[in-house]
């Protein structure tokens, strides 16, 4: 008869395993040194982490910071953010762009008053339910908010973790994000989650970064396979950069009586419940100011001449740049109203606002270049 003995680790292994325990012990270390004082890690109260976690997407740290003190300002607990107006959290959010995002953040708190008490759940299957709420931001959460032991990798991480460890593979592809989930997996502490992601996500942003990384002070530079072998600047594999795709665009300024006319965005489109002045895309063989004279007529029904050139802007909207042209224009048959009525085509509302008023609306990016440029 055979008996088995238990296997002991070989060397390797417990090499392997005194490795991770000292990369995670010098990492929480250096976190707790350096760390910046962010707002929300006072107290990681779930509303404050849900709040900046969906913020952060897209999103650098420095706007990231005063939009959320503005934001806790202006909807200091669950409860005051649901009974919000919608135009009171797109104003809010101005400027974050994906408004989407803040849309969701306002159905999810009707829900947490209706069926959580007001309260975050710190349950993965009910935080998945939540509009807006992904694994990324239930990881985000539970980890961070209520300190579970769940592994977390944002852009960041996969930097850190391609270079320590020496990833050949490229970083968007699903084998590779595996992978990088089962190692922070491995690194993470069962006790202190909260610490140890934010630790990975802080020395990506402030040591390990995309460009000149501050390898000669890293505090894990003997662990980094990468620099060892003097590629650092290779890891990670990038995945396939997205082709930027050009829109042109073409609007009216049309004002009349002293105020101007702003319509708002239809709620499921992009931009939704955001507000705009008239016109949009050119078509093919159109001028600028053809497009914004039919665009005006098929949104409105307003016919308007005497177009004057107020500016070209552009901005970025996802994978598109956005290049807009914008003219003063003049309403035909206008002179017996104050303040004509359109017919809607493309917008829920319509209103004639003086310029002092204009800024209490949320604008897209481009038309509030716009709204600069006329003051
Ligand atoms: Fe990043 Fe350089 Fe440290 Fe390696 S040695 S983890 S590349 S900062």
């Amino acid at each position: 008869m055979t008996v088995s003995l238990p296997q002991q680790p070989s060397n390797a292994m417990r090499d392997n395993i005194t490795i991770t325990h000292s990369l995670t012990h010098n990492l929480l270390a250096w976190f707790t040194e350096n760390q910046r004082p962010l707002p929300w890690r006072k107290k990681y109260s779930p509303y404050h982490v849900w709040i900046v976690e969906i913020m952060g997407q897209q999103t650098q740290m420095e706007r990231v910071v005063t939009y959320f003190k503005n934001w806790i300002k202006q909807f200091p607990d669950i409860p005051t953010l649901a009974a919000a107006s919608e135009q009171e959290v797109i104003k809010a959010w101005e400027g974050l762009g994906y408004y989407s995002r803040v849309r969701n953040i306002r159905k999810t708190a009707t829900i947490l008053m209706q069926e959580y008490g007001g309260k975050v759940p710190d349950n993965e299957v009910q935080l998945l339910a939540l509009p807006g709420i992904g694994p990324y931001t239930a990881a985000a959460l539970l980890s961070i908010a209520f300190n579970r032991p769940v592994p977390l990798v944002d852009a960041n991480v996969e930097r850190v973790i391609c270079r320590l460890d020496d990833i050949d593979q490229p970083v968007k592809q699903a084998a590779t994000r595996k992978l990088l989930i089962q190692r922070c997996a491995e690194l993470l502490p069962q006790e202190n989650a909260r610490d140890f992601n934010q630790a990975l996500m802080e020395f990506g942003a402030l040591i390990c970064t995309p460009k000149k990384p501050a390898c000669s002070t890293c505090p894990v530079q003997q662990y980094c396979q990468a620099y060892q072998k003097d590629i650092v600047d290779l890891r990670p594999i990038p995945g396939k950069k997205k082709k930027q795709l050009d829109i042109f665009m073409a609007c009216g300024i049309i004002q009349h009586s002293n105020r101007f006319y702003i319509q708002q965005r239809l709620e499921n489109d992009v931009w939704g419940g955001l507000w705009e002045f008239p016109g949009g895309r050119i078509k093919e063989g159109e001028s600028s100011e053809q497009a914004a004279v039919r665009e005006i007529r098929e949104e409105t029904e307003f016919q308007v001449t005497d177009l004057r050139p107020l500016a070209t802007v552009v901005h970025y909207y996802t994978k598109y740049r956005v290049t807009l042209d914008a003219f003063f224009c003049t309403l035909q048959d206008s002179r017996k109203k104050i303040q004509p009525e359109p017919v809607l085509h493309a917008a829920s509302q319509y209103k004639w606002v003086t310029f002092n008023e204009l800024p209490t609306f949320a604008f897209p990016a481009g038309h509030r270049q716009l709204i600069e440029k006329l003051g």
